[in-house]
């Protein structure tokens, strides 16, 4: 079955456009989580009439089909837990229009997001969803999986910047939701659905986006704090101050030392906690805003200092971006987590989930988009070791529990993939799964397009 599959495919695309080599097997077979399952078949199509019969292909030979943007996803979302064809964007990864007067980009979904963001500012024009993970991940992996960034607190997330999506169903049919327009209410809001969606519905192949102009002037501030407590009250008072942030990222002791040693950056002295924040608007508007937000930090027990100038700002941010990598030095296993709080529940989850570093001899780092109360927790562990892994677990749990519990959720941003779905029933109830897997079953009733993901099997 399997040779006559490639046959087929080959003869469908060209030998150039599928691989089973073991050692190109073994590059598609992994994504930031580590987990590794090989797929059978690795595909590039150029076009979305070439994503059509490779969906018609799978269908009638019953094949899983997984969507891959760049692989960087951190719940398993892109690998092909039963096997089947992972099939890649990276040969779709055009800007097919920038509309500067109605402000959409139409891009393919294999374009690298940093890319895009460059492509408009050059324009004057704003992308703003900024995961730190930009300069690698693509636009198609970000719809899937809702990304996030630190902007999200006065811009929002991916979803809010996706007018429309061109698709391909489980089957082949192709469709398209959304369309160039501000508003659209006609039916119920697939573009919506499809967003976050962790490749299990449809194929995205091409996506309109929403623009904005690009804000005038930025500025960037720094807040040192005593302990990670004091830092979320510090969030959780700029936030009732009615001063709107572009960005408000925590990052705490451990995750300094980890940035020190890895990027040779020192952000934050001997505090045991910081606050990043960036304000933007006109320019007479930001020394103001940059003056009351220290205020506040100053209030809450801070010391503040403003970036000198926008070399200073960019080494900061670059910084912040080589957290996630630099912490990874730190212990065999990284199980990183991206729980969401009300913000106004920042310090005690902060406090209590700093307790957990103690009962379970586990290092916790913190970091994150603390603006938004999302908080990426990572429990440095060693799968290897089998008394660290059942700590670890449990410790996993623990942070879940006390997550829900302040009233919040256990994924801002990295979705559910394959390492959340055993939690999920902590948060969602037998009715609201019931629901779910009804949606897939209308997209996909034969199960083929990313088996295995979101507990929806
Ligand atoms: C260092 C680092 C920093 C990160 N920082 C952030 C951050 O700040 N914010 C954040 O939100 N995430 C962050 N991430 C996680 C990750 O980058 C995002 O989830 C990103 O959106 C994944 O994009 P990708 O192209 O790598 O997708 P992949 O990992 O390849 O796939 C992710 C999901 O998208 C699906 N998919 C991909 N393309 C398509 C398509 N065309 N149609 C349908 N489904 C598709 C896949 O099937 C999978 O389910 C970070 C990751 C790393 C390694």
């Amino acid at each position: 079955m399997k040779g006559k599959l490639i046959k087929r495919l080959e003869k469908l695309l060209g030998e150039e456009n599928i691989t089973t080599r073991p050692e190109d097997l073994l590059c598609y077979s992994f994504d930031a989580t580590r987990e590794e399952f090989i797929p059978d078949v690795v595909v590039f199509p150029s076009t979305p009439e070439e994503v059509v019969k490779i969906m018609e292909l799978a269908w009638e030979e019953e094949v899983p089909v997984i969507p891959r943007g760049a692989g960087s996803g951190f719940t398993g979302g892109s690998l092909p837990v039963k096997g089947g064809m992972v099939v890649s964007t990276e040969k779709m990864n055009r800007i097919l229009e920038i509309d500067e007067r109605n402000l959409t980009a139409l891009v393919e979904p294999g374009v690298v997001t940093g890319e895009l963001q460059q492509t408009v500012e050059a324009l004057g024009l704003f992308y703003p969803p900024d995961p730190a993970s930009l300069t690698f991940s693509t636009l198609g992996g970000n719809v899937a999986e809702n990304a996030g960034g630190p902007r999200a607190v006065k811009y929002g997330v991916t979803r809010d910047y996706v007018l429309g999506i061109e698709a391909v169903l489980p089957g082949g049919e192709k469709i398209t939701t959304g369309r160039k327009v501000v508003k659209d209410v006609v039916g119920y809001d697939l573009t919506r659905l499809l967003v976050g969606s962790e490749g299990t519905l449809a194929f995205f192949t091409r996506i309109l986006w929403r623009l904005l102009p690009y804000p005038p002037a930025t500025g960037t501030l720094l807040a040192l704090f005593s302990s990670r407590e004091q830092a979320g009250e510090a969030v959780a008072a700029i936030i009732h101050s009615r001063v709107l942030p572009t960005a408000i990222e925590f990052v705490d002791r451990g995750a300094l030392d980890a940035v020190k040693k890895y990027a040779g950056v020192e952000m934050g002295n001997q505090a045991q906690a910081l606050l990043l924040i960036e304000v933007d608007g006109e320019e007479e508007l930001v020394p103001r805003l940059l003056e009351k937000v220290a205020e506040v930090c100053q209030q809450t027990g801070g010391t503040t200092r403003v970036a000198k100038d926008q070399a200073e700002a960019q080494e900061l941010w670059l910084a912040r971006r080589a957290i996630s990598p630099a912490i990874a030095q730190i212990a065999p296993t990284k199980i990183n987590e991206d729980i969401v709080v009300p913000r106004s529940e920042l310090p005690r989850a902060l406090a209590r989930i700093e307790a957990l570093e103690e009962k379970y001899g586990l290092p916790i780092i913190c970091f994150g988009h603390a603006g938004d109360g999302n908080i990426h927790v990572n429990i440095m562990t060693d799968k290897k070791d089998p008394e660290k892994w059942a700590k670890a677990q449990k410790a996993v749990r623990e942070v879940f529990a006390i997550t829900l519990e302040l009233g919040g959720t256990l994924s801002g941003e990295h979705g559910v993939g394959i390492t959340k779905a055993p939690y999920l029933s902590m948060e969602l109830s037998p009715r609201v799964m019931e629901l779910l897997k009804g949606i897939k079953r209308a997209f996909d009733p034969k199960n083929l397009l990313n088996p295995g993901k979101m507990g929806l099997d």
